[in-house]
């Protein structure tokens, strides 16, 4: 078995273990993104052979270089994300190349997202608002209090689907932090999903911590590392 496919079979241990203990409250099932950033396709194909269909990217150009390589080689169903942050002028690739944008934050992304699908002919894309929980300046995402509104403009767009909410919290070792933050992105999500019947995501959770988001009500964990192996020094997300 190859290093990736072994990390992977790691990866669905640790997430059925999170899944077993927490709480009869969530029973939703947890989806993993595999986030293959900086990596090669040659990469993705190795997780594709193990079994993983759903694939994160943070960055468009690359991420449609890898979608249209691995396409050429005939590896179909594969199911793409885009986590990192979009500009605009970047709304047309993202629109016709992915299933799924993670990284709304703001109506004018949407509203190109939603007229660009339209404009060609494409069903409408999956997408999650981003929220920024832990209130760092540095980070995207729209702040706790502006959700529910901009929920609301975003479901009334034709070319997209709401879907939930994600979000990146603090990178700090204070589980009781990183616990609160979570607990308070499951209540907003809650919340969404009385008003709206669309809302069935959650997307919180990453190498460090994604067993105690999956714990706290994760219905989408995002892995990179622990799959694919460190990105080097130089990397970075947020
Ligand atoms: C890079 C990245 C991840 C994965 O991070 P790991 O710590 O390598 O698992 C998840 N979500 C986002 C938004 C990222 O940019």
């Amino acid at each position: 078995m190859s290093l990736i496919a072994s990390n992977l079979q790691g990866v669905y241990r640790a997430c059925a273990a999170a899944i077993a203990e927490r709480s009869t409250r969530y029973s939703e099932p947890v989806n993993i993104v595999a986030v293959s950033k900086t990596k090669p396709a040659d990469d993705i194909a190795a997780a594709f052979g193990a079994g993983q269909r759903v694939f994160g990217e943070n960055y468009v150009q690359e991420g449609c270089e890898k979608i249209q390589t691995l396409r050429a080689r005939g590896l179909s169903g594969i199911e793409w994300h885009l986590i990192g942050p979009l500009q605009t002028n970047k709304a047309k690739p993202t629109a016709l190349n992915f299933d799924w944008v993670q990284s709304v934050d703001r109506l004018k992304i949407a509203e190109a997202l939603s007229r660009h699908r339209i404009e060609a002919g494409l069903p409408r894309l999956n997408v999650l608002l981003q929220v920024n929980v832990s209130r760092e300046l540095t980070k995207s995402g729209v702040s706790v209090d502006a959700v529910l509104a901009m929920a609301d403009d975003i479901s009334s767009l034709p070319g997209l689907q709401l879907r939930g909410l994600m979000s990146i919290v603090e990178n700090t070792p204070d589980e009781n932090e990183l616990r609160t933050q979570f607990r308070t992105l499951r209540a907003l999500f809650d919340t969404l999903a009385e008003r709206m019947p669309s809302i069935d995501t959650l997307s919180m959770g990453m190498s460090g911590d994604f067993s105690i988001a999956i714990e706290e009500g994760a219905t989408m964990v995002r892995i990179g590392s622990m799959i694919f192996g460190s990105r080097g020094a130089t990397a970075s997300y947020g």
